[in-house]
């Protein structure tokens, strides 16, 4: 039987056409979720030594405020939109049907393996889709607690958490699916690109890369660099969108190194841990050139560190994405530089950029990058209204909010005309006078 059967056969029961069914689910979602918070906040810590404050900020507080706000608006975004009808087809009624692509794969990712494998979930139920769910094998405590959570509590037919790694990742993909949803790292999202061609299913790719972080010396260097810190001390440093390296003026850089110093001696340094042995070597294998390193206690844990940038066509930390604790500081002699120098790598999926300049603001966002913030880091991801992912390599769709409903959704365009009228100069032969007559129509 093909992995998908269930959902396929539920689908055909058209059961999740209905927004009351949609409404209602995600409610019981929410109420699921509650039921087995402990349970999830205690995953999070064997996974990834996550606090319950940090676990509620980044992850179970956020899945609340997507269900509530899917669970608001989707009767509103799921009613056939009118659109306006074109001279040529008056009389008639043209609108845009949401309908649900149909059974949907979503393949979450280990760094918030909560956030990052409920919130497309929400979308996708939300937009009347079944789905099959894998979560990252990474986080096997979460993957685990997710499984239980959802497997005993949502039909099998309509929402099912398949756990494994690579392998049943494979299996999975050698079905044909409506929709795929997968977020990680460039590499798989190639994988999941050809297998998805493979069958022409439509997907959404969230992927990484090097977001840089260009701080100008007009700014309130304190304050920019506590927001930055925040940033990177987040999930330590393993956060798609945490900003990767600076980018500063190079007479502002020791300055800079010295407040980062200073900042890392006197704040809050988070304990969650570096994901797996492998991860941590590989970050270990990337400091060169420390400018100040921070020692921290406990297991599979690394503490942060400054690094003088000296030469980024060189370094290793400047070659990779570093989903770590490590804050590359590179300095530029004029924006020029700055800016070729982002738009020589590929496409970010986060920019920032601190400034007061107006002038400054105008060239950079001009670049291409996923998104961003102004004076902040990560930010931009928490408000629903703006449309989160990549462009590029480092992804392609986005989703929270009304974006995921839309991203599980086909817009299917529907014309509705009177038969009481038929135009005769439509229909061939087509003489000068009908040819006259619909170059008016249709200029
Ligand atoms: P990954 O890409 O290795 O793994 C993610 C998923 O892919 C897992 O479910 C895994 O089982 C599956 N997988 C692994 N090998 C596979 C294979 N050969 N075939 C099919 N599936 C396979 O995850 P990673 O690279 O460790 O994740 C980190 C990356 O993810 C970083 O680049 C980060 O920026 C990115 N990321 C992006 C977002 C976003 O929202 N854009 C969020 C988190 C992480």
């Amino acid at each position: 039987m093909n992995l998908n059967q269930k959902q396929r056969d539920f689908y055909q029961t058209k059961k999740t056409r209905g927004v009351d069914f949609r409404l209602l689910q995600l409610k019981h979602l929410k109420t699921v979720l509650q039921r087995n918070e402990k349970e999830l906040y205690d995953a999070l810590k064997k996974d990834l030594n996550k606090s319950e404050e940090e676990s509620f900020l980044t992850e179970i507080s956020i899945v609340y405020s997507e269900i509530d706000h899917h669970i608001k608006c989707l009767k509103k975004w799921s009613r056939p939109q009118k659109v306006k009808t074109n001279l040529l087809n008056i009389p008639a009624r043209s609108e845009v049907i949401y309908e649900p692509y149909g059974v949907a794969l979503i393949f979450g990712a280990w760094n918030y393996p909560v956030n990052l494998t409920l919130m497309p979930l929400i979308g996708a139920m939300s937009a009347g889709n079944t789905v099959v769910l894998k979560p990252s094998e990474l986080a096997i405590n979460v993957s685990n607690a997710l499984a239980k959570m959802i497997n005993e509590n949502f039909e099998e037919g309509h929402v099912h958490v398949v756990e494994g790694g690579a392998e049943t990742a494979t299996e999975l993909l050698k079905e044909k699916w409506d929709y795929v949803f997968y977020t990680g790292g460039e590499r798989v999202g190639k994988i999941i690109a050809k297998a998805c061609a493979e069958h022409l299913t439509p997907c959404t790719l969230e992927l990484g890369g090097k977001s840089p972080c260009i701080l100008m010396d007009d700014v309130d260097l304190k304050l920019s660099v506590k927001r930055i810190l925040w940033g990177k001390f987040l999930n330590a440093g393993q956060t798609c969108i945490a900003p990767d390296y600076l980018l500063v003026p190079e007479k502002f850089k020791s300055k800079v190194l010295e407040e980062l110093k200073h900042q890392i001696q006197t704040s809050y340094i988070p304990e969650v841990k570096i994901i797996n042995d492998g991860h941590l070597k590989r970050l270990k294998g990337l400091v060169e050139n420390p400018y100040y390193q921070h020692i921290v206690e406990g297991e599979q844990r690394l503490g942060p560190v400054v690094i003088d940038v000296t030469d980024a066509a060189s370094m290793k930390v400047m070659q990779e994405e570093i989903f770590g604790p490590l804050i590359p500081v590179v300095g530029f002699h004029d924006l020029d530089q700055a800016i070729s120098f982002i738009e020589t790598k590929p496409r970010p999926l986060a920019l920032y950029l601190f400034t007061g300049s107006e002038h400054v603001k105008e060239r950079v966002m001009q670049v291409s990058f996923g998104g961003g913030v102004i004076n902040d880091v990560i930010m931009h991801i928490s408000n629903p209204y703006l449309p989160f992912g990549g462009v590029g390599t480092s992804g392609m769709g986005a989703y929270h909010g009304k974006w995921s409903f839309e991203s599980f959704s086909h817009r299917k365009s529907v014309m509705t005309k009177p038969l009481w009228f038929d135009p005769f100069i439509k229909y061939p032969p087509y003489t000068d006078l009908k040819m006259r007559l619909l170059k008016l129509l249709v200029k």
